[in-house]
């Protein structure tokens, strides 16, 4: 199943990546969260709570694990970074958290890979390697099952819209490039082919 790669400029980008997702959720879907502290998984969950319907500040639930929103449909935040080991996530409840009623949002999700479901999306944060890089992030969408490969097209849409909207430079361009295989270095010399590289 193909990923699908952009290059976030800032902050402002990623939320809008983020709330391009919102319009294809349902309650039952689980989004896995990856990439070192500071790659922006929360500011993208910022962007895409908001545009799901949450009023209040969205903040890193990495000290209290778990935040819970009301917006269109219910919303669990989730941060396992500070869980020490298996059991703490399962001692947490980890395995109620995956609730068919519920949009289910998790940072490091990857490690807690096998308690995840069979179908989810990944979501990919890193910093480039480069100088100048400090507002740029790779942002890699890997979908598990076919129907998050449908999904991530109509986000596509949405976020090419958008970000074309937001920005001064008019394209008609899709900022997204597919990857087969979405290692950082596939990845980063596709970006880099794009022309989008540089700033
Ligand atoms: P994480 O949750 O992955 O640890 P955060 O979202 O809390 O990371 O923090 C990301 C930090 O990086 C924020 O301070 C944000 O302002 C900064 N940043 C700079 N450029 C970007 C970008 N393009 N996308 C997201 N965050 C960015
Ligand atoms: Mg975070």
């Amino acid at each position: 199943m193909k990923s699908l790669a952009i290059t976030s400029r800032s902050p402002e980008e990623t939320r809008i990546i983020g709330a391009s997702l919102a319009p294809v959720l349902l309650p039952g879907d689980v989004i896995s969260l990856n990439g070192d502290l500071g790659a922006g998984k929360t500011v993208f969950v910022q962007g895409l709570a908001a545009a799901l319907g949450v009023t209040g500040r969205i903040t890193s639930p990495a000290f209290t694990i778990v935040h819970e929103y009301e917006a269109r449909w219910p919303i669990l935040h989730i941060d396992v970074y500070r869980l020490n080991s298996y059991q703490e996530v399962l001692d947490l409840g980890f395995e109620e958290l995956i609730d068919p009623g519920a949009i289910l949002l998790v940072e490091w999700g990857e490690a807690v890979g096998p308690l995840l479901p069979r179908r989810y999306l990944e979501v990919l944060m890193r910093q480039p390697l480069e100088d100048d890089a400090d507002d740029l992030r790779d942002i890699t969408f890997r979908p598990r099952g076919p129907e998050w490969s449908r999904k991530l097209e109509a986000m596509r849409t949405t976020a090419d819209t958008l970000l074309d909207a937001a920005s001064a430079d008019m394209t008609s361009e899709s900022r997204f490039v597919y990857a087969d295989d979405p290692s950082a270095r596939d990845h980063m010399q596709q970006r880099k082919r794009a022309g989008n590289g540089e700033v």
